[in-house]
């Protein structure tokens, strides 16, 4: 049977817009579905005519081919399979849902199915850094994994060379009707097609890489840029980084959470550091210069005559950048005072000694702390 032409059986002209041929398809396509003619043979031929027309004068590219070729143009290029329709071309900007809302009213809620574009799912990534980096700012090399478009087959989910089919048993739809005679009348019921589960297209050679779901899960490297002060609980938004979106939508977001390692010296408080140095009791007592671990490396302390332990010194400006980028928080530096231990019976005569020069007798003894040590012998005793 000779094929006729396409813009004939739209009933549009050579010239006609994108527009105009999307309306016609619409209205034909709404006369001769088989929902609307159920057993009609010669709509249903009608309908797969008004969707094989539709199919090459929607697409740019097919419908150059047909124009100046004639069918031979669709056939040569068109893949196997073309003497049915396909629906690829077309799905892009009209939708199966479109029918769907043509026919049914689109008041179907969840069981209409949508088949627009959809963004992509957000991902959430944790992500553990040192203190350093946390303070100082990183750049990391992280794995993502994700779902995305299978490379073998653009996402069509047919193996190359291949296309998904329009499924014949619900013509693209996705549902079918099922007409029930009751005692009460005719009801139609509306089903997912058992065919196709609902997704209106048939593959029938499944793309191998990725078993005919489209998607494969690949792992993704990507370079995240921490930056100098954050700290953790703190979320940084990667934009488009996130799952692929579906049928040409937008990919969603990837947030990388920070969580920071303490550190075996260093503790933080918003962007000051504190840390704890351990100085001998003669440092403490005759004052010295130590070296104090900070995040910039070893820097020198003053550590004046009779520092008693639990004294603060601030070094400024050690602290960590600020997120803002406009200076440092400062450093902390608590002295722990160490009694010395395992002293041998030189050192311990010393201090005998020391204690007789301090005062004449044991400290305890000593006037000036007398009040004080009464206080606590009667709060313990009575
Ligand atoms: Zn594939
Ligand atoms: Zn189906």
């Amino acid at each position: 049977m000779a094929k006729r032409d396409y813009y004939e059986v739209l009933g549009v002209s050579r010239d006609a817009s994108e527009a105009e041929i999307k309306k016609a398809y619409r209205q034909l396509a709404r006369k001769y579905h088989p929902d609307m003619n159920p057993g009609d043979k010669e709509a249903e031929e009608k309908f797969k005519e008004v969707q094989e027309a539709y199919e090459v004068l929607s697409n740019a590219e097919k419908r150059a081919r047909y124009d100046q070729f004639g069918h031979a143009g669709t056939e040569a290029g068109g893949g196997p399979g073309f003497g049915g329709f396909d629906f690829g071309g077309a799905g892009a900007d009209f939708g199966f849902g479109d029918i769907f809302d043509m026919f049914f009213g689109g008041g179907f809620g969840g069981a209409a199915r949508r088949q627009g574009p959809q963004r992509g799912d957000d991902l959430r990534l944790d992500l553990e850094i040192s203190f350093e980096e946390a303070a100082f700012g990183v750049e990391k090399e992280v794995g993502i994994p994700r779902q995305e478009k299978c490379p073998e087959c653009g996402g069509s989910g047919a193996a190359p060379g291949t296309h998904p089919k329009t499924c014949p048993t619900c013509h693209g739809t996705g549902q079918i009707r099922i007409a029930q005679r009751t005692p009460l009348g005719q009801f139609q019921t509306i089903r997912t097609c058992h065919q196709c589960h609902g997704q209106g297209t048939i593959i029938e050679t499944p793309c191998p890489r990725c078993r005919g779901r489209g998607v494969v899960q690949r792992t993704r490297k990507i370079r995240v840029k921490i930056p100098p002060g954050v700290d953790s609980g703190a979320r940084l938004r990667m934009a488009g980084e996130g799952e692929s979106g579906l049928r040409g939508g937008p990919p969603g977001d990837l947030y990388i959470y920070i969580n920071v390692r303490p550190h075996k010296l260093f503790r933080r408080d918003g962007y000051d550091v504190f840390c704890e140095v351990p100085v001998s009791m003669v440092q403490a007592a005759l004052g010295d210069s130590i070296k104090v671990p900070t995040l910039d490396g070893k820097e020198e302390l003053h550590i004046p005559p009779g520092t008693q332990s639990g004294t603060s010194f601030r070094l400024k400006g050690k602290g960590i950048p600020r997120l803002n980028g406009v200076g440092r928080g400062d450093q902390h530096v608590r002295i722990h005072v160490e009694t010395p231990t395992n002293l041998n019976e030189k050192q311990k005569e010393l201090l005998r000694e020391f204690a007789r020069l301090y005062g004449s007798e044991p400290r305890g003894a000593r006037e000036q702390d007398k009040g004080f040590f009464r206080k606590v012998k009667d709060a313990f005793m009575g």
